[in-house]
């Protein structure tokens, strides 16, 4: 067996997604992390990793079945700039579709040694995504997990709903596609089984695509696209302003 069946590269098709969602919505009813009904509930998390295009693609796919989620915005990715003009209208876009945002944090930007440091730069990171996107952020997700992280499981820090918390570990079905496999079981398989009575669901957006790939392929494929979108916004930048662009040749 190839790695293409042993790790599902086929499940990660966006038109897969939508089918996976579908055949939640028979099984469960989606909640974000703040109203319960106490019926089988499905909490869709997406950790925005790579690409804001991707994710606003999920974000309207959800929209026409109905459901909406929450979308953790990163703030010192090496993968995307949230405050880029492009990303900054899509994140506003994807709230405008209904869905929630939080902040998806990173302890290793900021060297976090205890839960007093946590507290204070989580407090700026929530600051800072509040008054860009005008909207109160209420819960965060930590980006790349290790024990320290893991280790502070309280329910809420900076005002914020801590997702890794105790109650969401212990109480909460959990299924990830991260690093573009699926850690626990597959996901269309844990939704038809339908065992959960409360199941948070974490996506990663660059792991699903329009063609099958391996996950690493995945991202390549994202790099590869954002620099060809870079190159030509280099040259477009330089003739809009009637600038000379020089290479070795001149360019046509
Ligand atoms: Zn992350």
């Amino acid at each position: 067996m190839g790695n293409l069946e042993k790790y599902n590269f086929s499940d990660f098709l966006l038109s897969n997604y939508r089918k996976i969602l579908e055949i939640a919505k028979e099984n469960y009813s989606f909640t974000d992390y703040f109203n319960s009904k106490n019926v089988k509930e499905i909490i869709l998390r997406h950790d925005i990793e790579f690409s804001i295009p991707i994710a606003l693609r999920m974000a309207e796919i959800e929209n026409e079945l109905d459901i909406s989620s929450t979308y953790f915005i990163q703030l010192h990715s090496e993968f995307y700039n949230p405050f880029e003009l492009e990303n900054f209208e899509s994140i506003m876009k994807i709230i405008s579709l209904g869905h929630s945002i939080g902040l998806h944090f990173d302890v290793h930007f900021w060297k976090i040694k205890d839960e007093n440091e946590l507290e204070k730069y989580l407090e700026i990171d929530k600051s800072t995504l509040e008054k860009y996107f005008g909207q109160e952020i209420k819960v965060f997700s930590f980006h790349n997990t290790n024990d320290l992280v893991l280790s502070f499981e309280k329910e809420k820090y900076a005002g914020m709903l801590n997702v890794y918390s105790r109650y969401f570990k212990e109480e909460v079905g959990y299924c990830t596609d991260s690093t573009g496999y699926w850690r626990y079981e597959r996901l269309e398989v844990r939704i038809k089984e339908a065992k959960d009575n409360k199941l948070q669901i974490l996506i990663h957006d660059g792991m699903w695509q329009d063609e099958v790939l391996p996950p690493r392929r995945r991202i390549f494929k994202i790099i590869d696209e954002r620099a060809k979108y870079l190159k030509k916004f280099y040259d477009d930048t330089l003739k809009k302003f009637g600038a000379k662009n020089i290479d070795w040749e001149e360019i046509l």
